[in-house]
């Protein structure tokens, strides 16, 4: 078994953006702007955004953070992302999800400038995605991607299975995989919370991206030898042993899996830091095209 490494991996990708952006700057650009707006005090919310902010400061981008009251309203907040589409300083910014439930979040995507969209949540992006065009990929999809391609992981005409069908992950993910190009070509099942036969259909598969947010839902029997496993679930599960107070469990589990499996990302370690640095690399492709 081999581990598909996504803290090393997602370290040489910022390490990468860091020296794009000395250089764009060199060349007489402003420095990339990201924008992200967090309404509430959600800890998960909190603690992601300034993940975001920090790796941000990190590879020399310019960031911004709005925070907003979680009793703003749908239409003021809407307000704001209209003056950040609007804001020539900024290149891209994202609405940190969830939103309090007076909010309705597609109202809230829709009203982004696709162009500044680099979470990739807008229709027009996840539609761009489908038919094979440049588009920005949502950050999760795109850092799984990446992954795959740096560990040249073979794709074509092997049998993708994606558990979960969120905007999110497992729908734009599972458009990935089966679209032409590298990595993709894969034939590809999606899996939700309706499907009959699951562990069958999971054994067949040659790549698991599981995507269900079930701690340790897919077990070593559910597999095949050889599988390539990316686990995507991020759940908090109470552990006392820890400082926090809780540890965070995959969606996979892990040392029953990884005894079978060709290659497997850790959880955490994995899928969650090529989040982070896919959301910088999307930031600075929309710098690259806005540039003045
Ligand atoms: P989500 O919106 O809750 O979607 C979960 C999906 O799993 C749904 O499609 C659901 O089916 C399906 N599902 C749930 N229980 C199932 C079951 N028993 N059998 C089959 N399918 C089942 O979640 P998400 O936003 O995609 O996130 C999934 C996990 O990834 C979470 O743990 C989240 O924290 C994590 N995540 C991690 C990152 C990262 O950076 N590492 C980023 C995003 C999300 P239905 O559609 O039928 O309800």
């Amino acid at each position: 078994m081999r581990l598909l490494d996504g803290k090393h991996t997602s370290q040489q990708l910022r390490n990468e953006i860091r020296e794009e952006v000395k250089k764009f700057v060199e060349k007489g650009n402003r420095r990339p702007h990201l924008a992200a707006i967090l309404v509430g005090n959600n800890g998960a919310s909190v603690t992601y955004v300034n993940a975001k902010i920090k790796a941000c400061e990190e590879v020399g981008f310019a960031s911004s953070l709005i925070r907003l009251s979680d009793t703003i309203s749908q239409a003021e907040l809407i307000a704001e992302v209209e003056k950040l589409n609007a804001d020539e300083s900024i290149d891209g910014f994202i609405v940190q999800l969830p939103l309090p439930d007076q909010i309705r979040e597609h109202k809230v995507i829709m009203a982004i400038d696709p162009k500044k969209d680099v979470d990739g949540f807008h229709p027009q992006n996840l539609g761009r995605i489908a038919l094979n065009m440049h588009a920005f990929v949502p950050a999760t999809p795109a850092g799984i991607v990446e992954l795959l391609d740096r560990y040249n992981i073979e794709t074509g005409g092997k049998h993708c299975v994606v558990l979960g069908r969120s905007h999110i992950v497992g729908l734009p993910m599972s458009i990935l995989m089966s679209r032409n190009g590298y990595p993709g070509n894969s034939t590809v099942t999606i899996c939700h919370s309706h499907t009959q036969n699951l562990p069958e259909i999971v054994h067949s598969a040659d790549i698991i991206i599981a995507a269900v947010g079930r701690p340790n839902f897919v077990t070593a029997d559910m597999v095949k030898e050889g599988v390539v496993v990316v686990d995507v679930g991020i759940t908090r599960v109470v552990d006392t042993t820890k400082k926090s107070g809780y540890r965070l469990v995959g969606d996979v589990e892990f040392d029953t899996v990884s005894k079978k499996a060709a290659f497997i990302t850790p959880v955490p370690g994995g899928v969650g830091p090529m989040t982070i640095a896919s959301l910088l690399k999307n930031t600075m492709i929309a710098a690259r095209r806005r540039k003045v």
